[in-house]
């Protein structure tokens, strides 16, 4: 019986996770399922890096095939900054609006304001290593807007949708967001 182990402990990722690739294995959990913890200095320089160090050390854990993901948010204007920094932007125990305080202060005043969210869906399995790349592109808002999601969402504006991240139904950020198209963009390699 196959078996695939999730490293992450956010159920939403959880069971997006479970529905994009439920038909490749008969079992999917999460660490919590499992009654394991894991915690992975996420030392990178890329989001490949800590995507491929994340899976190896939960699959080497549980002894089955395992799936992490690594994100971030990445700004033209500051040469792809916060990148794999995302999470401590303002520092190491910074909070979500500690980090988009920052981030508008490092752009004050930049008219450019592209920026994408990307993802990397890594699967461990054996000693094959599977990687996918998802990515979504918008605009850092002047002002945060909308009170959803997490993050850095209040400040990524879609200029498709007319709105933020934090303004969107969770539905909708899950069809189109970086990590929805990462995953779907492995389930593609998989099926290959
Ligand atoms: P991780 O992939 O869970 O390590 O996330 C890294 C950091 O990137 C998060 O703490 C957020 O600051 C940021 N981030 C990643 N994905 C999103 C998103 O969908 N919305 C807002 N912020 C995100």
């Amino acid at each position: 019986m196959s078996r695939l182990l999730i490293a992450t402990n956010n159920q939403g990722k959880v069971r997006e996770i479970k529905a994009i690739l439920g038909g490749f294995y008969d079992e999917i959990v999460s660490l919590k399922d499992a009654g394991l913890s894991l915690e992975v200095e996420e030392d990178g320089e890329t989001f490949e890096a800590n995507a491929v160090k994340k899976a190896r050390e939960a699959a080497a854990l549980a002894g089955c095939d395992a799936l992490a993901d690594d994100s971030g948010l990445c700004v033209d204007a500051l040469g792809g900054a916060p990148g794999v920094y995302s999470a401590r932007y303002a520092g190491e125990n910074a909070t979500d609006e500690d980090n988009n305080k920052k981030l508008l202060r490092a752009l004050h005043g930049v008219k450019e304001r592209k920026a994408r969210f990307v993802c990397v869906a890594a699967l461990v399995s054996g000693d094959k290593v599977t990687t996918a790349r998802g990515e979504i592109e918008g605009v850092i808002a002047k002002a945060p807007s909308g009170s959803g999601g997490f993050g850095y969402d209040p400040l990524f504006f879609v200029p498709e949708l007319g709105q933020t991240f934090a303004e969107i139904a969770p539905d909708v950020k899950n069809g189109l967001s970086h990590r929805a198209r990462a995953l779907a963009a492995l389930q593609k390699k998989l099926a290959e």
